[in-house]
């Protein structure tokens, strides 16, 4: 899946393309209308995301302009401009989603899915994962191991879906925090580890290996073999 994201606020883009890489996307980053114009125009993504606030052009004009030029792709409009007036001018102007600053990596991650998914593109192997006997459905959100259900609630399959796609690597609390919540909060928080906690509680039951292991003032890892 390949994806443009147009966007000039530096922080923003590179935790962006960061985030979107590790989620298995290939990423191609513009700063600006003209670059994003040649590279739209030249490359064949899957999606874009488009920041309305660029240096040289309105988000809405360059995503009017990359229709005209013939871009097909679909378009999320990344803005901070919030109100319902903002959102329906950006929908019927060739905007497909519409998303709001600030917001959250794993509401941006489902959000793109199903634009992936509604435009006919979603439909690869990519849509699940499988570690050991555990397997989530990335489409429909539903986590199981074996012939089990697991019952989770979203956040907590995003971190579940985080733990799976770094299977076999240490992940920090930073790292969690960063990727899963999309946010700083205190790094001394014990906010992961009561997720964590709860989380382990619906994964690891009674009969089945203990996936999620806790390496003490490290981080986590889920165990691949
Ligand atoms: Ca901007």
């Amino acid at each position: 899946m390949r994806v443009l994201l147009v966007e000039d606020e530096v922080e923003i883009r590179s935790f962006l393309e960061r985030s979107l890489t590790e989620a298995g996307y290939q990423v191609e980053v513009a700063p600006d209308g003209a670059t994003a114009e040649e590279l739209a125009v030249e490359g064949s993504h899957d999606a874009l995301i488009v920041d309305l606030g660029l240096p040289d052009v309105d988000g809405i004009t360059l995503i009017l302009r990359l229709r005209q030029l013939g871009v097909k792709a679909p378009v999320m409009i990344l803005s901070a401009r919030r109100t319902v007036d903002d959102r329906v001018r950006g929908l019927e102007q060739g905007g497909d989603d519409y998303l709001t600053k600030p917001f959250a990596l794993a509401e941006l991650l489902a959000r793109l899915r199903n634009l992936l998914r509604r435009h006919g593109s979603g439909g690869n192997p990519s849509t699940r994962l499988r570690v050991m006997d555990l397997e989530l459905d990335l489409l429909r959100r539903e986590a199981s191991r074996g012939d089990e259900a697991l019952q989770l609630t979203p956040q907590e399959f995003v971190l579940l879906e985080y733990l799976c796609r770094n299977a076999g690597r240490v992940v920090t609390r930073s790292m969690i925090l960063d990727q899963v919540w999309g946010m700083r909060i205190q790094p001394d928080t014990n906010v992961i580890d009561v997720h964590i906690y709860r989380l382990r509680g619906k994964v690891d039951t009674a009969g089945h290996e203990p996936l999620i292991k806790t390496l003490r003032g490290v981080g986590y890892v889920l165990k691949d073999r």
